[in-house]
């Protein structure tokens, strides 16, 4: 029976009915039997709801798809972006290479991928292609924002843009071969060595924003330690770059413990985070504290008490 026929048999047999919508048609599959309009009544709020609800039923769609989702995303620490031509590299004999490292590659440079291989092999052409790029970005940002790129304030804002968005995430760039450079010396000390208050720039993946704070490093050699002015080195290599706190710290912690093979590391940061201060939730004097421990700094709480004690975090 085709819709219309049957909504015109419908409406004739329940003439008394005054409100008629086109709903009708979609509900008149059902018989005439005496409880036909209570059942209809019931289907209509069910639709009624469904249509209230919609923005909930998307949720429910994307809770519906959420495994598969999940299961595509990229473990950001577990899985490094690794750029193919690293596999070409197996093969080479054990001993010659260091471990497979969540946070530094075979060759040096940590979570690399080919943009960040392409970046520190650019030559001068090539980077000038990229800031042309990058400029033609930034225009357009200002474009949609409401200015006028070409009012003379910020007739040179997007090239210092580029510039400094290239400076802010230079991390991506280094090598922590270089950064080493060797400065590791069999001096026979065991005793916790701690650098405090390492000053953190760094830029939440998220918005793009920055956030700063401190970030104090902890390790117990094994007889060899590492030249102290490395560790913040390190700690601004995996600032400078698109980041969350919660990943920094434990990529420093990893590649310290990778670097120096020590009994054990601990790194701590406290940080300001400007998407939190200046939009969000708009709270001015939080402060987000993460810290990761490693080797004997995770088995003995004795000795992670004594750095968080040192550092000034108590926990
Ligand atoms: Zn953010």
């Amino acid at each position: 029976m085709a819709p219309a026929e049957d909504a015109t048999a419908d409406r004739a047999s329940h003439s008394r009915s005054k409100k008629r919508t086109i709903e009708t048609a979609s509900v008149s599959e059902s018989s005439a039997s005496s409880d036909d309009s209570s059942r209809r009544k019931k289907r209509r709020d069910r639709k009624a709801l469904k249509k209230k609800s919609s923005e909930s039923s998307l949720v429910l769609a994307a809770n519906g798809a959420r495994p598969s989702a999940f299961a595509k995303r990229r473990n950001s620490l577990g899985k490094a972006a690794r750029d193919p031509r690293d596999q070409a590299k197996k093969g080479v004999p054990a001993g010659a290479l260091r471990s497979p490292s969540p946070v530094i590659d075979e060759d040096g440079l940590s979570r690399p991928s080919t943009g960040t291989r392409e970046r520190r092999e650019e030559n001068a052409e090539q980077a000038e292609q990229r800031l042309v790029k990058m400029r033609g970005a930034v225009r357009t940002l200002l474009e949609c924002v409401g200015e006028d790129p070409d009012r003379e304030g910020l007739l040179d804002t997007p090239s210092r843009y580029a510039k400094a968005l290239l400076f802010l995430t230079k991390g991506y760039q280094v090598n922590v071969e270089d950064i080493v450079n060797n400065a590791l010396f069999h001096e026979g000390h065991n005793e916790m060595v701690i650098v405090k208050d390492i000053e953190i720039y760094s830029l939440c993946e998220h918005h793009l924003v920055p956030f700063t704070g401190k970030m104090h490093i902890g390790y117990i050699p094994s007889d060899t330690v590492i030249g102290l002015s490395k560790l913040p080195r390190i700690a601004e290599m995996y600032a400078r770059r698109l980041q969350i706190q919660e990943r920094l710290t434990k990529e420093v912690a990893h590649a310290i413990m990778e670097i120096l093979k020590p009994q054990g590391v601990a790194v701590v940061m406290e940080s300001s985070h400007l998407c939190m201060v200046m939009r969000g939730v708009e709270k001015t004097s939080t402060t987000t504290i993460t810290s990761c421990v490693l080797g004997c700094f995770e088995r003995k709480s004795k000795t992670r008490n004594e750095f968080f004690s040192l550092v000034g975090v108590n926990r």
